[in-house]
């Protein structure tokens, strides 16, 4: 992590999302053979990047399709023509489920949906009954400890929803689906390889019981992206779908899983002003967002680390307001006009924020849209 370089986007206004687009590169290049050595197809979520130029390098190293949040997220990306979509939320509107079935009809997009209670899947049928596309692929959520959605694994809900969608003719049973986002909160990386694996063993036994009762499971998708780069095994595992490593931030590096090198996301800003505590940047939380880290995790002190150019040790954004962000100066002198590189905790709520990023290579910077900001619905 550094400064940019003074000569480096000297005309841009600030502040402004950089994105090294090396880094970027090599992100997207190791995870896709790390997927490869595994055995298990990457299906990179998008919320991180939410831009169609960047869904295209994934897909193009090797990605088998991709991963959406929202219906509006999704959208944009079967409209670009991306050929395979799993949307990892639950469905509970009837306008959301008619809007991504006809979007995948007309771009003939490979769409996949998630499901974990016996009112999503009756929705789905209703919804689906009167259409004749391709039946959506749909997978069961499976709670494997953040305890947000899915059925816990125990769950004789399971073999109830498993049978009812292998039996449907509008609906092509995948199998299931986890997130083990607790992740977030572990100590260090030999902690998150434990989630990992019990992530896996527990998916796998899973599907190994409803193979005893008579099911085929095609699939078992799992992911995150610290589990993904701490894991030891994949075994039984057909897919991945870690997010954020195609921009990395201080959560993963906190978690000691990747070198300071990896992170390509960073926001110029400039000094507006300063006082003998602080330095005031020009980006706050409508910027930086508040966020401590995916899930509120605690371990990551301030809102982002600040690189001024000539001065070695980054500063802390200890505080922010809307449109500030107060960096503790720590006796450096810093003045109103310089330029401070901050690298913050979360870069998905960061990039959701923003319309647009700049892709920085070769000293130089060219913009591209963040197609879905916003896309929240
Ligand atoms: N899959 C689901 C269902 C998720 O909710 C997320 C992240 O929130 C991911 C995959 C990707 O995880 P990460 O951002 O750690 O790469």
């Amino acid at each position: 992590l550094h400064a940019l370089p003074p000569e480096v986007g000297t005309g841009l206004e600030t502040p402004a999302l950089i994105v090294d687009r090396r880094i970027m590169q090599a992100n997207i290049d190791r995870m896709q053979a790390l997927a490869d050595a595994a055995g298990v197809a990457l299906r990179p979520h998008v919320k991180t990047h939410k831009s169609i130029v960047v869904a295209r390098q994934q897909t193009a190293a090797g990605a088998a399709g991709l991963t959406a949040a929202k219906v509006g997220e999704a959208l944009v990306f079967i409209a670009a023509g991306l050929p395979s979509v799993t949307l990892a939320y639950p469905l509970l509107s009837t306008t959301g489920l008619d809007r991504i079935l006809a979007a995948a009809d007309r771009q003939a997009c490979d769409l996949r949906l998630i499901v974990d209670s016996l009112e999503g899947l009756s929705l789905l049928e209703r919804r689906v009954a009167g259409f004749s596309g391709r039946p959506p692929g749909v997978f069961i959520k499976i709670d494997v400890g953040l305890h947000r959605c899915g059925r816990p694994p125990e769950d004789p809900l399971i073999l109830t929803l498993a049978r009812r969608i292998a039996g449907s003719p509008r609906l092509d049973w995948r199998g299931l689906l986890s997130h083990a986002g607790q992740v977030y909160a572990a100590a260090d990386a030999q902690e998150a390889a434990c989630i990992a694996e019990d992530e896996r063993r527990c998916l796998t036994g899973l599907a190994a019981r409803l193979r005893r009762a008579g099911m085929d499971v095609p699939e078992c998708s799992v992911g995150s992206t610290p589990t993904v780069l701490a894991a030891a095994r994949f075994e039984g595992l057909t897919e991945i779908r870690p997010g954020n490593y195609v921009f990395m931030d201080r959560t993963p590096l906190r978690l000691g899983l990747i070198a300071p090198s990896q992170v390509a996301l960073s926001v110029l800003t400039t000094v507006v002003s300063v006082n003998p505590r602080y330095a005031i940047i020009d980006a706050g939380s409508k910027t930086l967002s508040t966020d401590r880290g995916a899930h509120g995790t605690s371990g990551i002190s301030g809102y982002g680390l600040a690189y001024a150019p000539h001065v070695r040790d980054p500063l802390v954004v200890t505080k922010l307001s809307e449109e500030h962000g107060f960096v503790e100066a720590n006796g450096i002198r810093l003045q109103p006009g310089d330029r401070l590189r901050v690298y913050p905790n979360h870069a998905c709520p960061v990039v959701n924020l923003a319309r647009a990023f700049y892709f920085l290579e070769d000293g130089r910077l060219t913009a591209a849209a963040v197609d879905a900001a916003g896309r929240v619905r």
